[in-house]
Protein backbone atom coordinates (compact mmCIF):
# COMPACT_ATOMS: atom_id res chain seq x y z
CA UNK A 1 0.00 0.00 0.00
CA UNK A 2 1.27 3.68 -0.81
CA UNK A 3 0.78 6.54 1.36
CA UNK A 4 -0.07 9.50 -1.00
CA UNK A 5 -0.34 13.26 0.15
CA UNK A 6 -1.09 15.26 -2.94
CA UNK A 7 -3.52 15.33 -5.38
CA UNK A 8 -1.08 15.87 -8.19
CA UNK A 9 0.61 11.95 -6.80
CA UNK A 10 -2.72 10.69 -6.58
CA UNK A 11 -3.80 11.33 -10.12
CA UNK A 12 -0.08 9.92 -11.49
CA UNK A 13 -0.79 6.71 -9.62
CA UNK A 14 -4.45 6.08 -10.11
CA UNK A 15 -3.53 6.98 -14.06
CA UNK A 16 -2.07 3.80 -15.37
CA UNK A 17 -4.96 1.84 -13.38
CA UNK A 18 -7.75 3.03 -15.30
CA UNK A 19 -6.75 1.52 -17.98
CA UNK A 20 -6.93 -1.94 -16.21
CA UNK A 21 -10.49 -1.65 -14.58
CA UNK A 22 -12.45 -0.12 -11.99
CA UNK A 23 -11.27 2.39 -9.29
CA UNK A 24 -13.11 2.42 -5.74
CA UNK A 25 -12.77 4.98 -3.24
CA UNK A 26 -13.78 4.46 0.59
CA UNK A 27 -13.85 7.93 2.08
CA UNK A 28 -13.32 8.10 5.98
CA UNK A 29 -11.93 10.62 8.71
CA UNK A 30 -9.84 7.61 9.95
CA UNK A 31 -9.75 5.89 13.49
CA UNK A 32 -11.02 2.61 11.57
CA UNK A 33 -13.07 0.29 13.17
CA UNK A 34 -15.06 -2.75 11.48
CA UNK A 35 -17.49 -0.56 9.66
CA UNK A 36 -15.18 1.84 8.09
CA UNK A 37 -13.16 -2.42 6.98
CA UNK A 38 -15.98 -3.70 5.74
CA UNK A 39 -16.69 -0.78 3.08
CA UNK A 40 -13.22 -1.17 2.21
CA UNK A 41 -13.65 -4.92 1.98
CA UNK A 42 -16.33 -4.55 -0.33
CA UNK A 43 -14.41 -2.02 -2.75
CA UNK A 44 -11.56 -5.14 -2.54
CA UNK A 45 -13.95 -7.34 -3.79
CA UNK A 46 -15.57 -5.31 -6.76
CA UNK A 47 -12.72 -2.93 -7.90
CA UNK A 48 -9.06 -2.86 -9.71
CA UNK A 49 -7.35 -0.82 -7.51
CA UNK A 50 -8.73 0.45 -4.20
CA UNK A 51 -8.15 4.14 -2.93
CA UNK A 52 -9.46 5.01 0.75
CA UNK A 53 -9.08 8.16 1.93
CA UNK A 54 -8.38 9.54 4.88
CA UNK A 55 -9.19 13.25 6.04
CA UNK A 56 -10.57 14.73 9.24
CA UNK A 57 -12.25 17.41 7.49
CA UNK A 58 -12.25 20.57 9.55
CA UNK A 59 -15.51 22.35 7.29
CA UNK A 60 -18.01 19.33 8.83
CA UNK A 61 -17.67 20.50 12.35
CA UNK A 62 -18.99 23.16 14.09
CA UNK A 63 -17.31 25.62 16.14
CA UNK A 64 -18.18 23.46 19.34
CA UNK A 65 -17.65 20.44 18.17
CA UNK A 66 -14.57 17.76 18.32
CA UNK A 67 -12.23 18.48 15.32
CA UNK A 68 -9.55 19.17 17.71
CA UNK A 69 -10.57 15.71 19.78
CA UNK A 70 -11.23 13.92 16.98
CA UNK A 71 -9.35 10.17 16.96
CA UNK A 72 -6.58 10.27 14.90
CA UNK A 73 -3.83 7.32 14.68
CA UNK A 74 -2.18 7.27 11.32
CA UNK A 75 0.06 4.57 12.07
CA UNK A 76 -2.94 2.19 13.13
CA UNK A 77 -5.15 2.99 10.32
CA UNK A 78 -2.31 2.36 7.85
CA UNK A 79 -2.18 -0.93 9.35
CA UNK A 80 -5.93 -1.68 9.38
CA UNK A 81 -6.25 -0.49 5.61
CA UNK A 82 -2.89 -2.71 4.53
CA UNK A 83 -4.45 -5.56 5.56
CA UNK A 84 -7.48 -4.89 4.08
CA UNK A 85 -5.90 -4.66 0.50
CA UNK A 86 -5.89 -1.28 -0.03
CA UNK A 87 -3.73 0.36 -3.00
CA UNK A 88 -3.69 3.80 -2.16
CA UNK A 89 -4.17 5.43 1.00
CA UNK A 90 -5.02 9.18 0.51
CA UNK A 91 -4.17 11.42 3.37
CA UNK A 92 -4.32 14.88 2.22
CA UNK A 93 -3.04 17.66 4.75
CA UNK A 94 -5.69 20.39 5.50
CA UNK A 95 -4.07 22.95 2.71
CA UNK A 96 -4.07 20.72 0.03
CA UNK A 97 -7.46 20.15 0.54
CA UNK A 98 -8.49 23.93 1.84
CA UNK A 99 -6.20 25.87 0.19
CA UNK A 100 -5.34 30.04 0.61
CA UNK A 101 -8.22 31.24 -0.54
CA UNK A 102 -10.49 28.62 -0.73
CA UNK A 103 -13.91 30.00 -0.99
CA UNK A 104 -16.55 27.53 -3.07
CA UNK A 105 -18.83 24.95 -1.16
CA UNK A 106 -21.74 22.65 -2.24
CA UNK A 107 -24.87 23.15 -0.79
CA UNK A 108 -27.77 20.04 -1.23
CA UNK A 109 -30.79 22.07 -0.53
CA UNK A 110 -33.76 20.52 1.50
CA UNK A 111 -32.29 16.97 2.78
CA UNK A 112 -29.96 18.63 4.49
CA UNK A 113 -32.29 20.92 6.09
CA UNK A 114 -34.03 17.73 8.59
CA UNK A 115 -32.54 15.82 11.08
CA UNK A 116 -29.09 16.18 11.64
CA UNK A 117 -28.69 19.06 9.38
CA UNK A 118 -31.07 21.10 11.50
CA UNK A 119 -28.79 19.98 14.88
CA UNK A 120 -25.09 20.83 13.62
CA UNK A 121 -25.75 23.53 11.24
CA UNK A 122 -23.03 23.49 8.35
CA UNK A 123 -22.44 19.88 8.82
CA UNK A 124 -23.77 18.88 5.60
CA UNK A 125 -22.16 21.63 3.38
CA UNK A 126 -18.77 20.36 4.88
CA UNK A 127 -19.55 16.98 3.93
CA UNK A 128 -20.72 17.83 0.62
CA UNK A 129 -18.04 20.17 -0.34
CA UNK A 130 -15.21 17.26 0.60
CA UNK A 131 -17.01 14.50 -1.16
CA UNK A 132 -17.42 16.67 -4.50
CA UNK A 133 -13.87 17.92 -3.83
CA UNK A 134 -12.76 13.58 -3.42
CA UNK A 135 -14.86 12.65 -6.25
CA UNK A 136 -13.27 14.95 -8.66
CA UNK A 137 -10.13 13.79 -7.18
CA UNK A 138 -10.17 10.32 -7.74
CA UNK A 139 -12.81 10.29 -10.48
CA UNK A 140 -13.86 6.73 -8.44
CA UNK A 141 -16.14 4.11 -10.64
CA UNK A 142 -17.50 3.10 -7.36
CA UNK A 143 -17.37 4.80 -4.20
CA UNK A 144 -18.63 3.54 -0.73
CA UNK A 145 -20.30 4.97 1.86
CA UNK A 146 -21.93 3.50 5.17
CA UNK A 147 -26.00 3.59 5.98
CA UNK A 148 -24.95 4.17 9.39
CA UNK A 149 -25.01 7.81 8.47
CA UNK A 150 -28.14 7.74 6.52
CA UNK A 151 -28.31 10.93 5.53
CA UNK A 152 -25.28 11.65 4.44
CA UNK A 153 -26.09 9.08 1.92
CA UNK A 154 -28.64 10.19 0.84
CA UNK A 155 -26.76 13.72 0.24
CA UNK A 156 -24.47 12.24 -0.96
CA UNK A 157 -26.40 10.63 -3.80
CA UNK A 158 -28.32 13.41 -4.65
CA UNK A 159 -25.18 15.70 -5.25
CA UNK A 160 -23.72 13.04 -7.44
CA UNK A 161 -26.73 13.44 -9.56
CA UNK A 162 -27.59 16.92 -9.40
CA UNK A 163 -23.20 17.79 -9.93
CA UNK A 164 -23.33 14.35 -13.02
CA UNK A 165 -20.01 13.39 -10.77
CA UNK A 166 -18.67 10.02 -11.88
CA UNK A 167 -19.34 7.20 -10.59
CA UNK A 168 -21.81 4.58 -8.94
CA UNK A 169 -22.16 5.44 -5.07
CA UNK A 170 -22.54 2.14 -3.78
CA UNK A 171 -23.98 1.87 0.13
CA UNK A 172 -23.17 -0.83 2.81
CA UNK A 173 -24.67 -1.74 5.67
CA UNK A 174 -24.60 -0.67 9.35
CA UNK A 175 -21.99 -2.94 11.36
CA UNK A 176 -22.58 -3.24 15.28
CA UNK A 177 -21.24 -4.25 18.35
CA UNK A 178 -22.44 -7.90 19.78
CA UNK A 179 -24.68 -5.93 21.75
CA UNK A 180 -26.25 -4.04 18.43
CA UNK A 181 -24.23 -0.50 19.20
CA UNK A 182 -23.52 0.97 15.85
CA UNK A 183 -19.50 0.90 15.89
CA UNK A 184 -18.25 4.69 14.92
CA UNK A 185 -14.92 6.29 16.05
CA UNK A 186 -16.59 8.40 18.47
CA UNK A 187 -17.69 5.73 21.21
CA UNK A 188 -14.07 5.19 22.23
CA UNK A 189 -15.13 8.42 23.91
CA UNK A 190 -17.57 6.37 26.28
CA UNK A 191 -16.84 5.67 29.57
CA UNK A 192 -17.51 2.49 30.50
CA UNK A 193 -20.56 3.97 32.52
CA UNK A 194 -21.63 5.76 29.14
CA UNK A 195 -20.88 2.67 26.92
CA UNK A 196 -23.59 0.73 29.17
CA UNK A 197 -26.23 3.45 28.79
CA UNK A 198 -25.39 3.79 25.13
CA UNK A 199 -26.90 0.46 24.94
CA UNK A 200 -30.45 2.00 24.91
CA UNK A 201 -30.15 3.50 21.49
CA UNK A 202 -30.07 0.10 19.89
CA UNK A 203 -32.92 -0.69 22.46
CA UNK A 204 -34.94 2.03 21.39
CA UNK A 205 -35.19 1.12 17.90
CA UNK A 206 -35.63 -2.26 18.30
CA UNK A 207 -38.77 -1.75 20.35
CA UNK A 208 -39.99 0.36 17.94
CA UNK A 209 -39.24 -2.18 15.18
CA UNK A 210 -41.00 -5.42 17.42
CA UNK A 211 -44.10 -2.46 17.43
CA UNK A 212 -43.92 -1.85 14.01
CA UNK A 213 -44.00 -6.00 13.23
CA UNK A 214 -47.06 -6.17 15.64
CA UNK A 215 -49.19 -3.91 12.77
CA UNK A 216 -48.54 -0.27 14.14
CA UNK A 217 -48.12 1.88 11.28
CA UNK A 218 -48.81 5.96 13.30
CA UNK A 219 -45.63 7.84 13.24
CA UNK A 220 -46.46 9.45 16.63
CA UNK A 221 -47.00 6.12 18.28
CA UNK A 222 -43.80 4.59 17.07
CA UNK A 223 -41.89 7.25 18.11
CA UNK A 224 -43.45 6.85 21.57
CA UNK A 225 -41.96 3.95 21.86
CA UNK A 226 -38.45 4.83 21.16
CA UNK A 227 -38.38 8.07 23.23
CA UNK A 228 -39.94 6.11 25.95
CA UNK A 229 -36.77 3.54 25.47
CA UNK A 230 -34.49 6.89 25.83
CA UNK A 231 -36.09 8.70 28.14
CA UNK A 232 -35.72 5.78 30.25
CA UNK A 233 -31.77 5.75 30.66
CA UNK A 234 -30.57 8.32 32.50
CA UNK A 235 -27.21 8.50 30.94
CA UNK A 236 -29.01 9.76 27.80
CA UNK A 237 -30.18 12.98 26.55
CA UNK A 238 -32.11 12.91 23.39
CA UNK A 239 -31.13 15.11 20.30
CA UNK A 240 -33.71 14.13 17.84
CA UNK A 241 -36.30 10.66 17.39
CA UNK A 242 -37.80 11.18 13.97
CA UNK A 243 -39.37 9.01 11.29
CA UNK A 244 -39.34 10.41 7.98
CA UNK A 245 -39.67 9.33 4.34
CA UNK A 246 -36.78 7.06 3.56
CA UNK A 247 -35.53 8.44 0.37
CA UNK A 248 -36.65 12.27 0.49
CA UNK A 249 -36.67 12.47 4.44
CA UNK A 250 -39.50 14.33 4.61
CA UNK A 251 -42.02 13.67 7.56
CA UNK A 252 -44.86 10.95 6.57
CA UNK A 253 -48.84 10.84 7.98
CA UNK A 254 -48.63 6.79 8.17
CA UNK A 255 -45.73 4.52 7.29
CA UNK A 256 -47.10 2.88 3.86
CA UNK A 257 -43.54 3.08 2.23
CA UNK A 258 -40.07 3.01 3.46
CA UNK A 259 -39.53 4.84 6.73
CA UNK A 260 -36.20 6.31 8.00
CA UNK A 261 -36.30 5.96 11.97
CA UNK A 262 -32.98 8.02 12.61
CA UNK A 263 -31.98 8.74 16.50
CA UNK A 264 -29.61 11.10 17.69
CA UNK A 265 -28.60 11.11 21.39
CA UNK A 266 -25.97 12.72 24.13
CA UNK A 267 -23.90 10.24 26.10
CA UNK A 268 -21.92 12.28 28.55
CA UNK A 269 -20.94 14.55 25.60
CA UNK A 270 -20.29 12.01 22.86
CA UNK A 271 -23.59 12.39 20.31
CA UNK A 272 -24.29 8.89 19.29
CA UNK A 273 -26.76 8.45 15.64
CA UNK A 274 -28.41 5.58 14.72
CA UNK A 275 -30.98 4.02 12.35
CA UNK A 276 -33.25 1.58 10.65
CA UNK A 277 -35.19 1.24 7.79
CA UNK A 278 -39.00 0.09 8.23
CA UNK A 279 -40.48 -1.84 5.08
CA UNK A 280 -43.78 -2.56 5.61
CA UNK A 281 -44.21 -5.17 2.92
CA UNK A 282 -41.36 -7.13 4.45
CA UNK A 283 -42.85 -6.93 7.76
CA UNK A 284 -46.36 -7.79 6.77
CA UNK A 285 -45.78 -10.53 4.56
CA UNK A 286 -45.51 -13.83 6.25
CA UNK A 287 -41.92 -15.30 5.57
CA UNK A 288 -43.20 -18.23 3.09
CA UNK A 289 -45.57 -15.66 1.56
CA UNK A 290 -41.93 -13.84 0.61
CA UNK A 291 -39.93 -16.76 -0.28
CA UNK A 292 -42.81 -18.23 -3.18
P1 LIG B 1 -16.25 8.32 9.04
O1 LIG B 1 -14.81 7.98 9.15
O2 LIG B 1 -16.97 8.29 10.34
O3 LIG B 1 -16.47 9.59 8.24
O4 LIG B 1 -16.91 7.16 8.18
C1 LIG B 1 -16.41 6.82 6.91
C2 LIG B 1 -17.41 5.92 6.24
O5 LIG B 1 -17.61 4.74 7.02
C3 LIG B 1 -18.79 6.57 6.05
O6 LIG B 1 -19.32 6.22 4.79
C4 LIG B 1 -19.59 5.95 7.18
O7 LIG B 1 -20.97 5.91 6.92
C5 LIG B 1 -18.99 4.55 7.23
N1 LIG B 1 -19.24 3.96 8.52
C6 LIG B 1 -18.94 4.46 9.75
N2 LIG B 1 -19.38 3.64 10.73
C7 LIG B 1 -19.98 2.59 10.10
C8 LIG B 1 -20.64 1.41 10.56
N3 LIG B 1 -20.78 1.13 11.85
N4 LIG B 1 -21.14 0.57 9.64
C9 LIG B 1 -21.02 0.83 8.32
N5 LIG B 1 -20.41 1.92 7.82
C10 LIG B 1 -19.89 2.79 8.70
Amino acid sequence: MEIVRTVTELRQRLEPVRAKGRVGLVPTMGAFHEGHLSLMRRARAECTAVVVSLFVNPAQFGPHEDLERYPRNLAADCAFAENEGVDLLFAPPVDEVYPAGFRTYVDVEGLTERLCGAERSGHFRGVATVVTKLLCMVLPDRSYFGEKDYQQLQVIRRLARDLNLPGEIVSCPIVREPDELAMSSRNRYLTPAERVSARAVPRAWQAVRACFAAGERAPDALLDVARRVLEAEPGIRVNYVELVDAVDLTPIARVTAPALLALAAFVGKTRLIDNTVLCPEQVEAAPEERST
